[in-house]
């Protein structure tokens, strides 16, 4: 067997298209979605990040604002910028760069946040509510763009058993969540759990959220069992998943390569975040 590819580029590509649509209709209607990065310090990996969230906004449409901070500002200087953000109409996402520098606790940001702004889904409203699947919130675009590269391409996970390995609050956690609101039964996975293999070997659908570069290899996968791969590793100037691709593909049904799976997926998703934030804001 040769597992079909989960192409995240090629989704992603038709999500942005699709978005740039209706980006537009909304600004005929007066409404164009803003999104503010506040980035604190000057982590290289970071500032490469926020360049790729800029080329994204400006290929859709939504309007980019940068907000850099310098290494030494405060919990209380960090907490009136985003006050400024929340009360600034004309903003409707905004995302904190992390890491933080070390004197700075992600709950300054988590308790700072509008959670209505917060399109990176990482305040407890939003997490509380996707644990409830309840409400309107946002979920964190990594999580979201596995599940929505499984939606395009038809996988049904009602009744499925779907194994998470990762328990982190941006991707695993979220994404075993979502797992469920689909009606998949879910097992999650951690660096306690006794044999990964025995859990891995029983899922119809295995999803790594590890950051170890093929921690899941090929006699780990049930044979027609979907593989969706979060990691990214760097391992000798080449980024690789925490599957081992290669055997995946002789086993699986399908499986999301890295690089080009479930990587394009997550600005894509953001971007669909800024859109859903600017029209609950403005009613439409
Ligand atoms: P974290 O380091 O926060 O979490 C890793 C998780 O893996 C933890 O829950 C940990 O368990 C678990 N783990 C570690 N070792 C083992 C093991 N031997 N067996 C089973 N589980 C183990 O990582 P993230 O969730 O932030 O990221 C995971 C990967 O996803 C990374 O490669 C990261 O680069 C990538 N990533 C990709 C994104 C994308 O856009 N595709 C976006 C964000 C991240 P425990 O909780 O017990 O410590």
């Amino acid at each position: 067997m040769t597992a079909e590819i989960l192409d995240g580029r090629a989704v992603a590509k038709t999500i942005q298209a699709e978005l740039k649509i209706e980006i537009a209709e909304m600004a005929e209607a007066g409404v164009v979605p803003a999104l503010a990065v506040v980035q604190v310090g000057e982590d290289p990996a970071s500032a490469w990040y926020v360049g790729q969230i800029r080329k994204i906004c400006k290929r859709v449409g939504v309007t980019f604002r940068l907000d850099t901070l310098s290494d030494s500002t405060t919990s209380e200087a960090l907490a009136s910028a985003l006050d400024g953000l929340n009360n600034d109409a004309g903003i409707h996402g905004v995302i904190v760069q992390m890491p933080l520098p070390r004197h700075l606790s992600q709950e300054v940001v988590t308790d700072a946040l509008d959670p209505r702004k917060d399109v990176d889904g990482i305040h407890p409203v939003n997490a509380g509510r996707l644990f409830q699947n309840s409400g309107d919130y946002f979920s964190p675009a990594t999580p979201a763009g596995g599940m929505e590269l499984m939606r395009r391409y038809s996988i049904e996970l009602k009744g499925k058993r779907a194994v998470m390995v990762g328990r982190s609050n941006i991707v695993g956690r979220p994404m075993a969540m979502l797992m469920l609101h689909q009606h998949a039964t879910v097992v999650i996975c951690h660096s306690r759990t006794p044999d990964l293999g025995e859990e891995t070997r029983r899922a119809d659908i295995v999803v790594a959220a590890v950051g170890r570069p093929s921690i899941i290899t090929g006699d780990m996968i049930r044979p027609g069992a979907v593989v969706i791969d979060f990691g990214a590793n760097v391992v000798e100037d080449s980024l690789v998943g925490d599957v081992d691709s290669e055997a995946a593909m002789e086993v699986a049904s399908y499986v999301t390569p890295v690089p080009g799976g479930t990587g394009p997926m997550t600005n894509a998703m953001l971007m669909m975040n800024v859109v859903s934030a600017a029209k609950r804001q403005h009613g439409l």
